[in-house]
């Protein structure tokens, strides 16, 4: 059993009034762990304490280069923990093994070792102003205390291309990770501590709903960056309209995919199939609404429906497994309500559409589901599901299937599989998200900036954009005369 607590001023303790939370091996639905359901109490203390460290010499005074070594070595601890750190990602949160150690870990230790480099490049300008006898320049200074609160599906990762950049731009960080998940970011935490993050620079709350809320609403936090649903997204808007505590969001998607008719419909087949089911379709990014040339739909929809049922299901833990559980009971009722609202409002099933029985039904395992005659005004079609549920639609002209991919609130990914040099970059300015891939799986790199449109959230994240979200910019007048 694992016992996480709360990290507050450097030290590891329990809820001020002793609550604790559980958390679940998605498996099996065996509690593996007890969590600090963090109080109000708790959120001012560690909003004190991050304030202390934010101010402290030990962390103003720090080198931009000592800084950057810290967070290297942040990037060298989670690699030399990486196995440990990849068990407890599949453990908490589900993920086939493939993915929290050739995905999960390597990218968090790459996101640390990206935001070392750029402590020594944060710049300011000098601005030619035409008042004379001044020397007008800008300074990039970081924000203060940052509230950072993450969702379950990729716990370790979303809480480290937030943390790394809060940290190489001299921010505090207070991590809320979701109350599903929360290991992997407590041992994160830790890592820091390790690494010589100087007292109240790092903290943690752990808990549910309320601790994200205290934090939002705490005038002591002076940037809200957040990754969830977007419901959430639109509550942290209303609240932070009280005192415009900077907030980035990044939230829900309902990426379309568009298979030309010149598509390589074998290689459209295999990518799709793993953009949509990729950590079992639990990602913002997943390829949901397939919009698929009337010439080729009949071809795609049976490799691909074929191709998913092929796919093994099972524990995350065993390394044949390409499809894990869903994070909990909750989100696997949820998945299976919208597969029955695709069914009742006339939608076709080809494949998958329940729940996997037999050995795996204490684990919240949902078979892989494909969809054809799914119309846009269908509920599956519009929703953010998060889970693995494919919807194909046959498309007749290039046109068509713009307006139809963009029909929708959210706008965070879209992919287009073409053979065209020319559709593949006329395409991605005429469709409405925050990234487009061409042929490609959904892809995400630090050197990348990751964020949405629309319902899809504020902002971006990774990339040089993260400095900008860490930092104010302020002028300051010299006078020459
Ligand atoms: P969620 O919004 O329920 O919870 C996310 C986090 O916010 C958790 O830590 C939760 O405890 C906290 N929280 C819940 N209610 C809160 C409130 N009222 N105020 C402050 N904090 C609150 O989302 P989830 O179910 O954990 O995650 C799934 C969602 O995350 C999906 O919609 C998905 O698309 C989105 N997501 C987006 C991205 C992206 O980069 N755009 C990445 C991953 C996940």
């Amino acid at each position: 059993m694992y016992t996480t607590q709360l990290l507050i001023n450097d030290k590891w303790v329990d809820a001020s009034d002793g609550a604790t939370g559980e958390t679940i091996n998605p498996a099996t639905g065996a509690v593996i762990g007890t969590f600090a359901e963090a109080t109000s109490t708790d959120v001012d203390e560690v909003v004190t304490s991050a304030r202390v460290g934010f101010e402290s010499d030990a962390w103003q005074g720090m080198s931009p280069d000592m800084r950057g070594r810290l967070l290297w070595r942040v990037a060298e601890l989670i690699e030399a923990n990486a196995e440990e750190l990849a068990a407890l990602e599949t453990l908490d949160q589900g993920q086939p093994t493939s993915v929290s150690t050739n995905l999960s870990v390597p990218l968090a230790a790459q996101v640390f070792r990206y935001y070392a480099g750029f402590t020594t490049k944060i710049e300011g300008k000098v601005s030619p102003v035409s008042i004379p006898n001044q020397l007008t320049y800008q300074q990039r200074v970081p924000l203060g205390v940052a509230g950072l609160i993450t969702p379950w599906n990729f716990p370790l990762d979303i809480a480290a291309w937030k943390l790394a950049p809060a940290l190489a731009t001299g921010n505090a960080a207070i991590l809320k990770p979701a109350e599903q998940t929360p290991l992997s970011t407590a041992r994160l935490v830790e890592l820091c501590r390790e690494a010589g993050v100087p007292a109240g620079v790092v903290s943690l709350l752990t808990g549910g709903a309320e601790v994200g809320r205290a934090l939002v609403a705490h005038s002591g936090v002076d940037k809200i960056s957040f990754t969830g649903s977007t419901a959430v997204g639109q509550e942290i808007v209303k609240t932070v309209s009280r005192d415009l505590k900077r907030v980035g969001l990044e939230l829900g998607g309902k990426a379309p995919s568009i298979v030309c008719d010149d598509a390589d419909i074998d290689a459209a087949v295999a990518g799709n199939l793993q953009g949509a089911l990729f950590n079992t379709g639990q990602a913002c990014g997943a390829f949901t609404r397939f919009f698929v040339h009337r010439k080729k739909v009949d071809e795609f929809t049976s490799k691909i429906a074929s191709a998913a049922d092929s796919l093994r299901i099972g524990p995350g833990q065993d390394p044949e497994t390409v499809v894990g559980p869903l994070v909990s009971e909750e989100h696997l009722e949820r998945v299976a309500a919208y597969v029955k609202s695709g069914s009742d409002e006339g939608a076709q099933l080809v494949t998958g559409g329940g729940r996997v029985m037999g050995s795996l039904e204490k684990g919240y395992f949902f078979r892989p589901t494909v969809f054809t005659g799914v119309t846009d005004a269908m509920t599956i079609a519009r929703e953010e599901i998060f889970g693995p549920v494919l919807s194909i639609m046959p498309f007749d002209d290039m046109d068509e299937a713009i307006s139809r991919a963009n029909n929708t609130d959210y706008g965070l990914v879209a992919v287009v599989w073409t053979k065209d040099l020319a559709t593949a970059h006329t395409l991605p300015r005429q469709i409405h998200a925050g990234t487009v891939f061409v042929n490609q799986l959904p892809l995400i790199d630090p050197g990348a900036p990751w964020g949405g449109l629309g319902l899809s959230g504020w902002g971006r994240e990774l990339g040089a954009y993260s400095i900008d979200e860490y930092t104010e910019t302020k002028s300051v007048f010299i006078n020459l005369g």
